[in-house]
């Protein structure tokens, strides 16, 4: 029996929705099921800080135009360490790129890809709609889906998990390990003092990092790291406490912090799954891997997943989409880019956020040695934007 479609994607998330988008035009049959009604994502508080990698992805998707205006450049990187000598500045200006990456909300984002599947009557999204479970089977997988109370199967060739790790977490003959960091992040929009001049600041400090990325005309996104109880005690802490605390904890880079806006916590941690494809079977972005926030690589990661997925399902037919040759090529490709964000990130929280004694000057020196060695900076930068293999 024919499936139902060649390309089931369930989860409607940036990832899920530049996987579906990238597969316009090729005469492959695509579904989309997205949990949430399509004005819910305009809600989400989340801010996002997408490479240049992540930008060329979105132009080549035709939603960038609408997004640019709203989209701050960070022209520089500065990065350094409390309490310790030695810190590096990364400049788009140096790697002859017009920026080093974008901080964008989550909202607008997913607003755009929305409006982009609602123009493109070949992806059939169904709003509204939970998957359940999923088997696969030897010529397709079978994702059972409840829609306002009432359950039905959908079969397709291919079917593909981008549900950013919140619903199918148990998937038969795929390992979820999982590292708890021990840490929350505590978000949240500071406005201050200063203008930010499109600079992003990582700031490690023995309790964690905290990281400010440009944002709006002022202000800053802000991800602080901090122990679970901290991080709560903080999120909770009355706002002229909270900025003072801030400035203490970040310095004077920006000034004073002046005002703080939607405040919220989340759990850090790695969680990884393998292996990640099986035939008729593919899971990718966050619910492929889940990073620390610490080098903005997570999401960035995620757009590569599904714009490689989409690149290789758009050059065979019909018949071999969901074949153990796609689905190897597809694992093959994406494991460096994968293993590399993975390591980088893991090896950053590790070695930046403790207080280890005697690691503080290597830490230092490391720092100086990148700021003073141009090659290793350049390395740096084209890594974090396009990714392992850039
Ligand atoms: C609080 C927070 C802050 C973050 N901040 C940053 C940051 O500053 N920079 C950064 O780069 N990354 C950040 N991230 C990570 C970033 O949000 C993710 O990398 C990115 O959203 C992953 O996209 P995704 O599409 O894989 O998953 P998601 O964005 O989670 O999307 C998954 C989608 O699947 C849908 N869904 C779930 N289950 C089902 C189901 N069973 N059936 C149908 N649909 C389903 C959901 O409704 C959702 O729309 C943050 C994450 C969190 C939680």
């Amino acid at each position: 029996m024919k499936p139902d479609y060649d390309i089931l994607v369930v989860g409607g998330g940036p990832v899920g929705a530049t996987l579906a988008l990238g597969l316009r035009g090729y005469g492959h049959s695509v579904a989309l099921l997205e949990a949430r009604h399509p004005s819910a994502g305009a809600r989400d508080p989340r801010t996002l800080a997408l490479s240049q990698g992540s930008r060329l992805i979105l132009e080549r998707l035709g939603v960038w135009p609408e997004l640019a205006s709203n989209a701050t450049p960070i022209t520089t990187i500065h990065v350094s360490q409390r309490g310790r000598l030695g810190r590096t500045i990364l400049r788009a200006s140096d790697e002859h790129q017009e920026a080093l990456g974008y901080v964008l909300s989550y909202a607008d984002l997913s607003a755009a890809l929305d409006r982009a599947l609602a123009e493109s009557p070949e992806i059939a999204v169904r709003y509204g709609t939970r998957a359940q479970a999923l088997e696969t089977g030897n010529d397709c997988a079978v994702v059972s889906v409840e829609q306002e109370g009432a359950i039905n199967k959908l079969s397709a060739r291919l079917a593909v998990i981008a549900d950013g790790g919140r619903s199918l977490n148990e998937l038969s003959g795929m390992k979820r390990e999982t590292k708890e960091y021990a840490h929350s992040a505590l978000v949240g929009h500071v406005e201050c003092e200063l203008p930010h001049g499109n600079i992003a600041y990582e700031r490690f400090t023995p309790l964690g990092p905290v990281a400010l990325l440009p944002e709006g005309e002022r202000g800053f996104a802000l991800v602080w790291t901090a122990r679970p109880e901290e991080a709560e005690r903080l999120c909770g802490a009355p706002e002229t406490e909270f900025l003072e605390e801030l400035h203490r904890h970040f310095g004077d880079r920006v000034g004073k912090f002046l005002e703080v806006r939607a405040r919220a916590t989340f759990p850090l941690r790695l969680s990884t799954l393998r292996p990640v494809v099986r035939p008729h079977l593919a899971v990718i972005g966050n619910a492929a891997q889940t990073l620390h926030p610490v080098a903005g690589q997570g999401f960035n990661l995620g757009l590569r997943d599904a714009w490689e997925l989409a690149g290789i399902a758009r050059n065979i037919p019909g018949e071999a989409v969901g074949g153990s040759d796609m689905l190897k090529q597809y694992q093959s490709g994406r494991c460096l880019d994968t293993g590399g964000g993975i390591f980088f990130t893991d090896f950053l929280v590790r070695t930046f956020s403790n207080d280890i004694p005697g690691l503080g000057p290597v830490r230092g020196a490391g720092l100086a040695m990148l700021e003073m060695l141009a090659p290793a900076r350049h390395f740096v930068a084209r890594k974090m934007s396009f990714g392992a293999k850039g």
